[in-house]
């Protein structure tokens, strides 16, 4: 469970998340495990970064970030971070630190270049810039999180949406820098609202609890989506696990309509 950011988490969403995979007849391993209670853990993994030289303070805003990464004439090269603070004399760090903004941390990746291989997307090498591992309100980030989640549960393989296809270098990177083993990675088309956009909430009723079908139906329409069910056929989860080839996932996103499923 994915719940380091307190202030999105909302009482009674992980029961209906695991509720909702139970009766698509999805389990899981072992008891399940939430992030805000693994702590430790990513504060033992901050300290070995930082023991080893590899972080430093950042205390710009996103507003900084975004006018510092704008090139000269005026068009943001990306979200990268710049590295404004990378080399902060001692002075100019009490300097920023008394005017009370709290720090984030950075990694010093150093522009490294980190090439992987997707078992759907394929080959690709990215240049990495000095990411946030721990939020300046003293939250570990994301990538921080998942990486020593991974490692500690010993996942070969992450299957995950496309839309995280962009994270992955990072998180191979700080794999490395701590000395964990690098998991194969497998980045899945997303679910399309008719917009195009990845489907949420603002598409209407998407959610297993307000739609009108069974929870079987939901899963013959993933199914069919995935290639491995016939249109109107419900298929067992068993018939599904048979069937399964990570070969043949598709390549493309799904779009979805209200009427998908019908
Ligand atoms: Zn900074």
């Amino acid at each position: 469970m994915e719940d380091l950011d307190r202030s999105r988490v909302r009482p009674g969403i992980e029961q209906t998340q695991l509720s909702d995979l139970r009766a698509i007849g999805l389990d899981w391993d072992g008891p399940v495990v939430r992030q805000s209670e693994r702590m430790e853990l990513y504060e033992e993994a901050i300290e070995q970064l930082d023991a080893g030289g590899l972080l430093y303070p950042c205390f710009c805003t996103r507003a900084e970030i975004r006018a510092a990464a704008s090139a000269p004439h005026g068009i943001s090269t990306s979200d990268r971070y710049p590295g404004t603070c990378r080399d902060l004399t001692a002075l100019q760090r009490a300097e920023r630190e008394a005017a009370g903004r709290p720090p984030a941390l950075r990694v010093r990746a150093g522009d490294a270049r980190v090439a992987f291989e997707d078992r759907l997307l394929g080959c690709s090498e990215e240049m990495v810039d000095d990411f946030v591992v721990r939020r300046n309100d003293g939250t570990p980030a994301y990538q921080l999180a998942v990486v020593v989640d991974d490692a500690r549960q010993q996942i070969g393989e992450v299957v995950r949406g496309a839309d995280l296809a962009d994270s992955t270098p990072r998180q191979i990177l700080l794999a490395r820098l701590l000395g964990l083993r690098e998991p194969a990675y497998a980045h899945v088309p997303l679910v399309l609202g008719p917009d195009g956009r990845r489907l949420a909430k603002r598409h209407g009723a998407v959610a297993l609890s307000d739609r009108s079908e069974g929870p079987e139906e939901v899963r013959s329409w993933m199914a069919r989506t995935l290639g491995l069910a016939e249109t109107g056929e419900m298929a067992s989860i068993d018939d599904l696990l048979d069937r399964f080839d990570p070969e043949r996932l598709p390549r493309e996103p799904t779009v979805w309509s209200p009427s998908s499923t019908v």
